[in-house]
């Protein structure tokens, strides 16, 4: 590995970066501390630990304050993002809850682009006002819009880039400038979609980079996890509150996380290729209304995924002629596709959003946020590229 920081997470950082120098017996697989808490030998070291005098500075107290194995998780995630250390949390809800509960209080103001993740939203528009804070809620990648929307009392600018299910880029060093001249805000950014193989927004000047670990970085479908990267006093003060708000991670979903990290690049560089070239097949296709994929030229992102991302992701979201029924339709015969919420595994997923995650909103409420009901989510597998074209191809044609 070079010791010059490279602009995006390579494979070889995904395998090693964070790694352990040594580990006990000699194993080269990372172990499961399956304990819930750690002994002392005698009152004496208890007190030594306790005034933070304890030699092992590595040692924990209790689960809930600290785990080995989840530490191997934060520190390879902390070096894959470029940061000085990173934090995890049971889920990717958990890390962004936990961010917002700590950073903000009564009175506080937040801005939010409206093309996010669904759960972060009602978060923000529907819990956080119950809590006396504010917020205002901008259309995707539109900074003017956001600037307009600072306030003396703004502390949180939140942003997904790309987000989901549009794939709208935000100019990440535009808006850490625009927001560093307004003094106290802080920015976070959700970067499931990206990955550290993709973007790496912290060195954009994003102030905390959170992720679903749900999805790319396991990228088995198989565990739940959230991981927060960034500055130590921030992410001390994110610990702290975990130990109080006990959103931990499991040791042996962290174990299957890190497991899952180590192929992070061959994978995310597999979906990048096919999602590309199924976003091109779509483009074009007399069945097909608009295909929103971050690096097509016809994408209102594409100049800013160009500049800021290594590959545009796995994701894939179309409208299909017809409407819902047909959409139904396409979704229902796509061969190799799983009809299943989430993405970023192994396998091929579809989904229909107006069906799936937004079902029981109403066309208005479909409509405000720009969900289609003939909108397609399709985020690609590890599975062979033509493999999946030609499922997706078939489905529209049968
Ligand atoms: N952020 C994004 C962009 C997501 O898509 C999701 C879930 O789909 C989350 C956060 C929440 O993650 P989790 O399901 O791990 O709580």
């Amino acid at each position: 590995m070079s010791n010059t920081p490279r602009r995006f997470a390579s494979s070889t950082d995904a395998v090693h970066a964070g790694a352990p120098r040594e580990r006990p017996h000699h194993a080269l697989a990372h172990e499961v501390a399956q304990t819930a808490t750690y002994t002392f030998a005698n009152t004496a070291e208890l007190e030594r630990y306790m005034r933070g005098e304890d030699p092992d500075a590595h040692r924990e107290e209790y689960g809930r304050y600290g785990n080995p194995t989840v530490r191997e998780l934060e520190q390879r995630v902390a070096e894959l993002e470029g940061a000085d250390d990173a934090v995890a949390f049971s889920s990717g809800m958990a890390a962004t809850t936990s961010v917002l509960f700590t950073l903000l209080k009564a009175g506080d103001h937040v801005v939010l682009f409206r093309d996010c993740y669904r759960r972060t939203r009602q978060l923000v528009t529907q819990f956080l006002p119950r809590f006396g804070v504010e917020h205002t809620v901008v259309p995707p990648g539109d900074l003017g819009a956001m600037e307009r929307a600072l306030r003396d009392s703004t502390r949180l600018v939140i942003s997904e880039s790309p987000t989901n299910p549009f794939l709208y880029c935000v100019e990440l060093d535009r808006l850490a400038q625009i927001v560093r001249a307004r003094g106290r805000i802080r920015v976070l950014v959700d970067s499931t979609l990206a990955t550290p193989v993709n973007a790496r927004p912290l060195a954009l000047g994003a102030d905390l980079v959170v992720h679903s670990a749900t999805k790319y970085l396991s990228g088995h479908n198989d565990v739940l996890g959230g991981v927060v990267a960034g500055p130590s006093h921030l992410v001390g003060l994110l610990r702290e509150a975990r130990g109080v708000f006990g959103a931990v991670l499991d040791p042996h979903a962290a174990f299957l996380i890190v497991r899952g990290l180590k192929s992070l690049g061959l994978r995310v560089e597999r979906q990048n290729a096919t999602a590309l070239a199924v976003a091109r097949a779509l483009e074009g296709h007399p069945k097909v209304r608009r295909v929103f994929y971050p690096l097509l030229e016809s994408h209102p992102s594409y100049a800013i995924a160009n500049a800021q991302m290594q590959g545009g992701g796995g994701m894939v979201s179309f409208v299909v002629n017809g409407g819902r029924a047909e959409a139904a339709r396409v979704v229902d015969r796509c061969r190799i596709a799983k009809i299943a919420a989430s993405f970023g595994g192994l396998e091929t997923l579809i989904e229909q959003p107006a069906i799936m995650c937004y079902f029981e909103l109403s066309d208005e409420q479909l409509r405000a946020l720009e969900i289609d009901p003939a909108l397609i989510r399709l985020s690609v597998g590890i599975e062979d590229t033509q493999d999946v074209i030609d499922s997706v191809l078939q489905a529209l044609e049968d």
